[in-house]
């Protein structure tokens, strides 16, 4: 099968001061302050640390690295706004966030222009994202209206017995670099919808996006110190964490992020016994059984893997085809992925695969490819011995005769490698995707509707795509089993997270 990929990189070459001044011209919504406590502020002691395009090297921005004080000042903040917002009407909560969506709507293409430029990813993937992010907000500007407690019959005819739902406080929100502006709407509006004040921690390599939703839900008349946002370097992003876990005022820590930082993040709230949703690692299964549809599973399998190129916590991770068809699946896959992947800068016209975001991500990506090679898996892409990639680019690859103990198979990879294992009954397809000690998403293709059924409830996941490699949408709940996290978001699912159950028995005697 001969493999064509082509790489569009920028045509011209530009001094990074050039570059850096061109970009910004389109990044409207660039703010290098950080927000706290209702002030557009830089940190105490001048501390600041770079934002960088992957593609290009370019530095975009320079944000405020605070601190621990600084995450003292917005919990304080938030704690004081807590109490007005908790009290505001559910229906001004609700048409502030209506407010807040048609804003994230009519500045969808600076958005998308920021995200492409601190994250990486395509502008077609970038704009999704901005449209899947404000849905959120639309979402919830709808929840907010509809949350309610219940009055259930007591135990006795002189005990009304009432729960109602009020808000749990302060919440803190840290969210990945690979989707800065969904996750962090998804969280914001429940918590917004709820009556929650936030603090929010953005990922070190993407916090203009954050900042810039900041700048947009300000505009949309979010009161001050309700929303706080702390920019924070890797450095010290620990202290800013533990800073944000350890104090009693913030009653919710919402977390997506590697499981690692979630335990963490977890043994850190003890202390306070704080309300927790974690949202963690993958290592999603992709099964296509004899019966499926080959075209259905090639689609599906090329949205849920590439997607990011990789780097999505429900991505494709461990691809399991069935012996009658694995062949067959291989050889279109392959030819797929040659035919209608181009990497390159995302803001390039045609590209649909960026670069990955980081070094460590690289490193990570190219260590486990290289090791389930070691380990017996057959490289068909690129061809051994190819050239290694230019800067953060790296190449789609296809590794097949995978086995369940290979490194590809036991890590989550997060990078575009396709790696696909033989199996032969649906018994051993479910045995393998269940031996990970992580439960997010898992795909299967099938037309066998019974077999649909029956493998949808036995996976060991949070959510399943029967037949469909997308399956996020605001409707819906997101979440996973295992290591892969706690709580659900999305749905009115989020409601549990950012509310309290209170019991009032009026005795009527
Ligand atoms: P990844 O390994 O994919 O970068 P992380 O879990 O490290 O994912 O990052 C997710 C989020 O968690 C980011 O906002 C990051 O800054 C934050 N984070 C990382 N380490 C800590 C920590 N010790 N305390 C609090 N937040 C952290």
């Amino acid at each position: 099968m001969a493999l064509q990929l082509s790489y569009r990189l920028l045509g011209r070459q530009l001094s990074a001061g050039q570059a850096t001044r061109v970009g910004r011209r389109r990044l409207s919504l660039l703010r290098e302050r950080a927000l706290v406590a209702g002030q557009w502020t830089v940190a105490a002691d001048g501390a600041t640390f770079d934002v960088i395009n992957p593609a290009t090297d370019d530095v975009i921005a320079s944000v405020p690295d605070l601190g621990e004080a600084d995450a003292a000042r917005a919990v304080a903040a938030a704690a004081e706004a807590q109490r007005s917002w908790g009290q505001t009407a559910p229906r001004r909560r609700s048409q502030l966030l209506q407010a807040y969506f048609r804003l994230l709507e009519e500045h969808g293409e600076q958005l998308a222009a920021l995200l492409t430029a601190e994250q990486g990813k395509p502008l077609a993937e970038a704009r999704a994202e901005v449209a899947y992010g404000a849905g959120y907000i639309e979402w919830f500007a709808g929840e907010a209206r509809r949350i309610h407690g219940e009055v259930v019959d007591g135990a006795a005819p002189h005990k009304e017995t009432l729960m109602i739902r009020q808000p749990a406080g302060v919440a803190a929100l840290i969210t990945p670099w690979n989707f800065p502006i969904a996750m962090l709407l998804r969280k914001l509006g429940a918590a917004l919808a709820c009556g929650c004040a936030a603090v929010a921690k953005p990922a070190e390599d993407t916090p203009l996006s954050a900042l810039a939703l900041a700048a947009l839900a300000e505009q949309a008349g979010l009161p001050p110190g309700v929303l706080s946002v702390l920019t924070a370097s890797r450095a010290r992003t620990p202290e800013v964490g533990a800073a944000l876990c350890r104090d009693p005022r913030v009653a919710v820590l919402s977390f997506t992020g590697s499981t690692a930082v979630g335990k963490l993040l977890y043994a850190q709230c003890a202390s306070t016994v704080k309300k927790l949703s974690l949202e963690l690692g993958g290592n999603s299964p992709f099964i296509v059984f004899d019966s499926a549809d080959l075209e259905k599973a090639v689609a599906g399998c090329m949205a849920s893997k590439f997607r990011n190129s990789g780097q999505t916590c429900i991505s494709t991770n461990r691809i399991l085809v069935q012996a009658g068809v694995y062949d067959r699946f291989v050889a279109a896959l392959g030819s797929v992925m040659a035919s209608q992947l181009t990497a390159g800068d995302g803001a390039a016209d045609g590209v649909n695969l960026g670069p990955l975001v980081n070094n460590a991500q690289l490193e990570k990506v190219s260590g486990l490819v290289s090791e389930s090679v070691r380990q017996g898996a057959r490289q068909v892409w690129p061809r051994p011995g190819s050239a290694a990639p230019e800067g953060r680019f790296y190449p789609p690859t296809l590794l097949t005769e995978v086995t369940p103990d290979m490194a590809c198979f036991r890590e989550e990879v997060f990078g575009p490698v396709a790696a696909c294992a033989r199996f032969e009954t649906e018994e051993e397809a479910l045995a393998i995707a269940n031996s990970s000690d992580m439960g997010l998403a898992g795909y299967i293709f099938t037309e066998n509707i019974a077999q649909a059924w029956r493998v949808s409830r036995a996976l060991e996941c949070g959510m399943v795509g029967v037949n469909e490699g997308l399956i996020s949408q605001p409707e819906a709940a997101f979440g996973g089993v295992k290591l892969s996290g706690l709580g659900r978001e999305g749905g009115h699912y989020s409601v549990e997270d950012y509310t309290e159950v209170k019991y009032i028995c009026f005795g009527t005697k």
